[in-house]
């Protein structure tokens, strides 16, 4: 439906988490709707695109960005982030240790990217009840206090993708427009 516009904003948007808590399942159930159970390691960068159109009937092109096995922090570069709109910051909420890492994950994005960058905080594999490690109390009161928004998601069961990806839209194309 959205193929007959022609975009008319294209928006770079990188996912960045520790490795393991579901950034390549998040880009494929964004961009094909298809989820696999396996773990397999990516390597090096690729990404995705996927056209979306807004509720004000904005056609935006998304190109997503998927690090791959190297999410370990030090060898993240700042080539990555260049030239990035938005960030999808991601955690397990299964897994603490991905959640305590985010504050140094946000330290990167600010010195890597540019200030008005958006960044949308994701805490994945809500779809656990059992072996959850991070309550949603919590995770809102770490976002509150970094002023980002949060949704709480499922790449399995396909929850929240959509909406996590629509609100770096809307910041985005706020963002855009406020600079004109
Ligand atoms: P990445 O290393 O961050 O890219 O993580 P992957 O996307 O490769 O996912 C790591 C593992 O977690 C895989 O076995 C996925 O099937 C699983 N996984 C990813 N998303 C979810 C989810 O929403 N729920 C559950 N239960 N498992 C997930
Ligand atoms: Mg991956």
């Amino acid at each position: 439906p959205n193929n007959d516009k022609p975009p008319t904003y294209l928006f770079k948007i990188i996912i960045v988490g520790d490795e393991t808590v579901g950034k390549t399942s998040f880009l494929r159930r964004f961009t094909d709707d298809t989820f696999s159970p396996q773990y397999s390691a990516t390597i090096g960068v690729d990404f995705a695109v996927k056209v979306v159109e807004t509720a004000k009937n904005e056609v935006v092109k998304l190109q997503v960005w998927d690090t791959a096995g190297q999410e370990r922090f030090r060898s993240m570069t700042s080539s990555y982030y260049r030239g990035g709109h938005g960030v999808v910051l991601m955690f397990d909420v299964t897994k603490r240790p991905s959640f305590l890492h985010l504050s140094n994950w946000l330290t990167q994005i600010q010195s890597f990217s540019n200030d008005d960058t958006t960044i949308v905080l994701v805490g994945n594999k809500a779809d656990e009840d059992e072996g959850r490690e991070v309550g949603t109390d919590e995770a809102l009161k770490f976002a509150h206090e970094n002023d980002l928004q949060y949704f709480e998601a499922s790449a399995k069961d396909d929850v929240n993708i959509v909406n996590a990806m629509e609100a770096l839209c809307t910041a985005n194309i706020e963002r855009v427009q406020r600079l004109r």
